[in-house]
């Protein structure tokens, strides 16, 4: 496994691979980002990893610095998953290049996380096509734990570049909670509240799924999340899975939240 720090160096490693498999991440590795690392291992020549806490996409500063890092446990994960090679750059090496073009979110889409976390879409937006810029995959990997993010790449990027926009599904833990590097911040009895809410709206789900007429119930959920757990919801929303409308049908959507439990943010969709 070749570490990487610098795009000179990646560039004299790549620039002959014709079908790298690309997983971005922040670090504070867990089984979801694996399962992204075997589906690449399992359709790509060459798999890279980068591990960059990009600072462009935190709305809050502190958010940011208190983001778990652990670089040395992530790199014996990577090494034990047979990655060819870990990326891991300073925001110098990222950033040296000023954009010409700002990044805009249509305002259509300013709708979830992007309404209530500003700057973030356009900081991942920006940090990725800097990465497609720089290793030019023929794959690249994303959980369906951030589907919003997976949605606006793909709405952005795939018709602009040549590498294929993968979706790979969420892991969970037994108690139901989606693997996150941020989980690590969580005690016990947040875990708790944080998985209650989980199989809440997996039956909520399945409930709509079985007649439609049962999403009215939405906000009678919200308030009970909201008074019952004591977390503060910033949204609870149904929408439809290809165009993240909010005309949907039995079969075709999706269940969003964004809570806060102890002023740590937690997101999910189902
Ligand atoms: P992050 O390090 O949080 O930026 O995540 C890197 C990639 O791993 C993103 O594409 C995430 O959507 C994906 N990911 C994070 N958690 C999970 C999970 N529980 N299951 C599947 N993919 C995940």
């Amino acid at each position: 496994m070749k570490i990487i720090k610098k795009i000179n160096q990646l560039n004299k490693y790549i620039s002959n691979v014709s079908n790298v498999g690309f997983v971005p991440t922040m670090g504070g590795l867990h089984k979801g980002h694996i399962s992204l690392i075997k589906k690449s291992k399992n359709i790509s020549g060459k798999t890279l990893v980068s591990i960059f806490v990009n600072p462009t996409q935190f709305d809050k500063k502190k958010d940011f610095l208190i983001y778990p890092r652990s670089l040395k446990k992530d790199l014996v994960k990577l090494k034990k998953a047979k990655v060819d090679f870990v990326f891991i750059p300073s925001a110098n090496e990222i950033y040296f290049k000023k954009r010409k073009r700002k990044i805009v979110i249509n305002k259509k889409y300013k709708i979830l996380c992007s309404k209530f976390r500003k700057g973030h879409f356009e900081g991942v937006l920006d940090v990725i096509e800097r990465f497609i810029k720089i290793i030019n995959p023929k794959f690249i990997f994303f959980g369906e734990k951030d589907y919003q993010q997976f949605f606006l790449i793909k709405k952005y990027f795939s018709g602009k570049f040549k590498t294929k926009i993968i979706l790979c599904k969420t892991i969970r833990d037994k108690n139901k909670i989606a693997l996150s590097t941020r989980n690590q911040l969580l005690d016990k009895s947040e875990i708790k509240i944080a998985s209650l809410i989980a199989k809440k709206l997996i039956s909520f789900k399945s409930k709509i799924r079985h007649n439609i007429i049962n999403s009215n119930k939405l906000n009678l959920i919200k308030n009970f999340i909201n008074t019952n757990y004591k977390v503060k919801v910033d949204y609870l929303e149904i929408r439809e899975k290809n165009k993240l409308s909010k005309r949907f049908k039995k079969n075709n959507f999706k269940i969003f939240i964004a809570y806060h439990i102890n002023k740590i943010r937690l997101i999910d969709n189902f």
